[in-house]
């Protein structure tokens, strides 16, 4: 072919040049994903975010990464900024998950595939949802603290109840707690949802929980790390911390340091590198209209979602070693407080 002065793609980039003339990329270097996120508050969040940035890097592809604050419209917004630059897929943490629907829509007017990432959008016609058993959850919460309190007064500290993973742990520890409940062996005597998922109200809630009941309570399933820590705190002010059993959910550092203190009884370990990595995957996949094999549907309101569910793991105070310390979660040192 004749190429006039135009073509510079043989040339060296100049020094202020941070991508490559378009001339030089593969198929593969050209894909963009944008990965919507809601909140980096919890611990967990920022290994989502690092993990699925490697994934999605060491496949190829290039990702843009927003998180919204808990804040709806600028999820809202963000999104609709990824995909304005032309983005090849949206990945996203949906904060509330109704609204988001929006979302889906706009990207899908605009040929983008949206992935549900670890929470599920409602009533929308999201492509696919990867996530873990949240069901599941709840119900390895349960299990682990009614064994050990089988009777007794239980309060139930939820997650936000805009967010449907916290409705699911809802209906996994209730799955559990409903035939005792149904029997008069246990009581539930406060069960309350903690707006947006922050530590300061489910510490209200707790306070409310045991001046309601004259601070004489056997247990509490709380539905996270962060919401854990709140509730152990107020118990702490009533030299209550460690008497009774606490479960969460997240394998946060301080959770399991509080296990090995004796304040938390368990908390639930979700290997965030595999859904990190399974979702890069899809998401590459999806990009570049490949074949993508999701194992289950869950429904949305709206349709049937395909959906890959990973499975979560109960640990205590006995399996801290063979779980998040073998894996790398955590090192044993920050874990045991050895430095
Ligand atoms: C996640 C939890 C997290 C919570 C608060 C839930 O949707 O599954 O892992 O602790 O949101 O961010």
């Amino acid at each position: 072919a004749c190429e006039k002065d135009e073509d510079k793609s043989n040339e060296p980039p100049s020094k202020n040049a941070t991508y490559k003339p378009v001339e030089d990329l593969t198929d593969d270097e050209q894909i963009k994903i944008g990965f919507a996120m809601d909140t980096l508050l919890e611990e967990r969040w920022l290994k989502d975010r690092e993990l699925f940035k490697k994934a999605v890097e060491e496949l190829g592809a290039e990702v843009e990464i927003l998180a919204a604050n808990g804040n709806d419209a600028l999820q809202i917004w963000q999104a609709e900024t990824l995909i304005s630059k032309e983005i090849d897929l949206l990945v996203i943490v949906p904060h509330n998950a109704e609204a988001t629907a929006s979302i889906v829509e706009k990207a899908h007017s605009a040929g983008i595939k949206v992935v549900s990432y670890d929470r599920l959008v409602k009533n929308s016609d999201v492509d696919t949802y990867i996530s873990y058993d949240n069901e599941q959850v709840g119900i390895l919460q349960a299990k682990a603290i009614t064994s050990l309190v089988p009777r007794g007064k239980y309060v139930y500290i939820g997650g936000a109840e805009t967010d449907n993973n916290a409705q699911l742990l809802k209906k996994g520890v209730f799955k559990v707690l409903r035939p005792m409940i149904d029997k008069g062996e246990i009581t539930v005597v406060f069960d309350q949802w903690t707006k947006d998922w922050l530590p300061t109200n489910a510490y209200e809630n707790m306070k409310m929980a045991l001046e309601a009941n004259d601070y004489q309570i056997d247990a509490v399933i709380a539905a996270n790390d962060a919401t854990a820590g709140a509730v152990i705190q107020a118990l702490e002010e009533h030299g209550l911390a460690g008497e009774i059993p606490v479960a969460g959910q997240d394998a946060d550092l301080a959770a399991a340091q509080r296990i090995v203190q004796g304040t938390q009884t368990m908390t639930v370990y979700k290997p965030i590198k595999a859904l990190a990595e399974k979702a890069a995957e899809i998401a590459v996949k999806l990009a570049k209209e490949e074949e993508v094999q999701e194992d289950r549907k869950v429904n949305n309101g709206k349709v049937e979602v395909p959906s890959i569910l990973l499975s979560p793991i109960a640990v205590e105070e006995s399996n801290l070693d063979e779980t998040i310390i073998a894996d790398g979660f955590h090192k044993r040192e920050d874990v045991y407080n050895l430095t």
